[in-house]
C-alpha cells in the first residue's frame, strides 16, 4: 500500500529550542524534529517546510492566515495528503481555531507541539509529532476530516480546535478539552476516532469564507481586546477607552464575563458607552460551557445584556470568540451581520 504524503510545517516553539546563552531559545527546523522522531518514515512520506522559529506568543494572525494559505495550495496541487503543523503550545488552543475558522480544511490538519524542550530528559516532542503524522495520515480521518476539523495532538490523544484548551503552565498533560473530551486517541501504533466534534458553529460561519474575504493586513488595523471581568470590578479602563477619540486602537472588544455571562452593574454603562463605538460580545470566562440567555434579569445579568444588544458567544472563549469577531471585521462584515452570526451561535 502506497504511504500518504504528509507535510511537516514548523513555525517554532519548545519543541524547536535549542541551548542558548541563559536557557533555550527555538532553533530547530522541520527537517531536524523529523529526523529526531525515529520511525515517522514509517507512516508517512514526509516533506519538511520550515518557517523562522519562533515562540508561539511571537505568532501573528496574518502569519497564520498565510499558513492556512499554504495548505490550500498543497491540497489543490496534491503535493500533500495531509499536513502537520508543530509550534510552540502557548497559543496552540488560538492557532488551531483560527486554521479552523479559516479552513473548510481540504485535507486533514493536525497541529501540535512539545510541553518539555528536546535538551530535558524525557522530551515530548517526537512521541507527540509521530502521533500528529499518524492522525493525519490515517485512512479513516482521510475519509471523515471535513466532520473533524482542525485537530490538535499533545501525548496520546487528539481534540477538535474549537474545544481544546491549555489548561496547565507546565505539566506535561497540559492539554485538554473540558466539555467535550478528546476525539482520538493514540493506542500502540493506532490512532483511534473516539467521538466527532459539534460542528455547528462550523456551518453557521462559513458562509463568510473567512480565507477569500479577510483583508490580511486589517487582521493587524482591526484588533480586538480582551477585558476580564471579577469580583469588584469597575469598568474604569472600559470607561476610558469608550471616551478615547481611537478607542486605544481597537475595533471590537470581547468581555471576559463572570458565570453565565454576567458582569458587576457599575460596569453596565462603560459597556453601554463601548458598545455604542464597537461591536462588544460577551464571552464566558470558566473556558467551558454554554452561556446563559433568559434567566437572571439583574442590572449586569444575561437577560439585561441581551436587552441593551450585546452579543453572547455561546460557548466560545474568549480567546476563541475574539479570533471570530477579529476575522469578521477584517473581512468588512456589516455590523448588524456580525450581531446576527453571534445569535446563530447560541
Ligand atoms: N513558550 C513556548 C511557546 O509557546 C511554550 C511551548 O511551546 O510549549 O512557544
Amino acid at each position: 500500500m502506497t504511504k500518504p504524503k504528509i507535510t511537516v510545517i514548523s513555525l517554532g516553539g519548545t519543541i524547536s529550542m535549542v541551548k542558548g546563552t541563559t536557557g533555550v531559545t527555538p532553533g530547530l527546523n522541520a527537517d531536524d524534529l523529523i529526523a529526531a522522531a525515529p520511525g515517522i518514515d514509517e507512516i508517512a512520506i514526509l516533506t519538511a517546510e520550515s518557517r523562522p522559529p519562533v515562540g508561539s506568543s511571537d505568532l501573528s494572525l496574518p502569519e497564520i492566515f498565510s499558513v492556512a494559505q499554504r495548505v490550500v495550495e498543497l491540497a489543490a496541487s496534491g503535493d500533500a495528503d495531509g499536513v502537520v503543523i508543530t509550534q510552540g503550545t502557548d497559543t496552540l488552543e488560538e492557532t488551531s481555531f483560527l486554521m479552523d475558522l479559516l479552513l473548510d480544511p481540504p485535507i486533514p490538519v493536525v497541529m501540535m507541539g512539545a510541553m518539555r524542550h528536546p535538551l530535558s530528559t524525557s522530551p515530548d516532542g517526537a512521541g507527540n509529532l509521530a502521533n500528529a503524522v499518524r492522525l493525519a495520515a490515517d485512512p479513516r480521518v482521510g475519509k471523515r476530516f471535513s466532520d473533524l476539523g482542525v485537530m490538535v495532538v499533545m501525548l496520546d490523544q487528539a481534540w477538535a480546535a474549537v474545544d481544546v484548551a491549555k489548561a496547565n503552565s507546565h505539566r506535561i498533560d497540559a492539554f485538554t478539552a473540558p466539555e467535550t473530551g478528546p476525539v482520538a486517541v493514540f493506542v500502540e501504533d493506532r490512532c483511534r476516532l473516539v467521538s466527532f466534534p459539534d460542528r455547528a458553529w462550523k456551518r453557521a460561519v462559513q458562509r463568510f469564507d473567512f480565507l477569500n474575504q479577510v483583508k490580511v493586513e486589517a487582521l493587524t488595523t482591526k484588533p480586538v481586546a480582551i477585558a476580564p471581568m471579577s469580583l469588584g470590578e469597575a469598568g474604569g479602563s472600559l470607561a476610558a477607552m469608550a471616551k478615547d477619540d481611537d478607542m486605544f486602537g481597537y475595533h471590537g472588544m470581547v468581555i471576559s464575563a463572570l458565570g453565565g455571562g454576567h458582569v458587576p452593574a457599575r460596569v453596565v454603562p462603560a459597556l453601554v458607552a463601548l458598545l455604542a463605538r464597537m461591536p462588544v460580545v460577551i464571552s464566558g470566562r470558566m473556558g467551558s460551557g454554554y452561556l446563559l440567555q433568559k434567566t437572571y434579569e439583574v442590572p449586569g445579568s444575561e437577560i439585561d445584556l441581551v436587552a441593551r444588544g450585546f452579543s453572547y458567544a455561546g460557548r466560545l472563549p474568549p480567546i476563541k470568540a475574539r479570533l471570530l469577531l477579529a476575522l469578521m471585521l477584517a473581512s468588512d462584515i456589516p455590523r448588524a451581520e456580525i450581531e446576527t452570526l453571534w445569535l446563530d451561535l447560541n
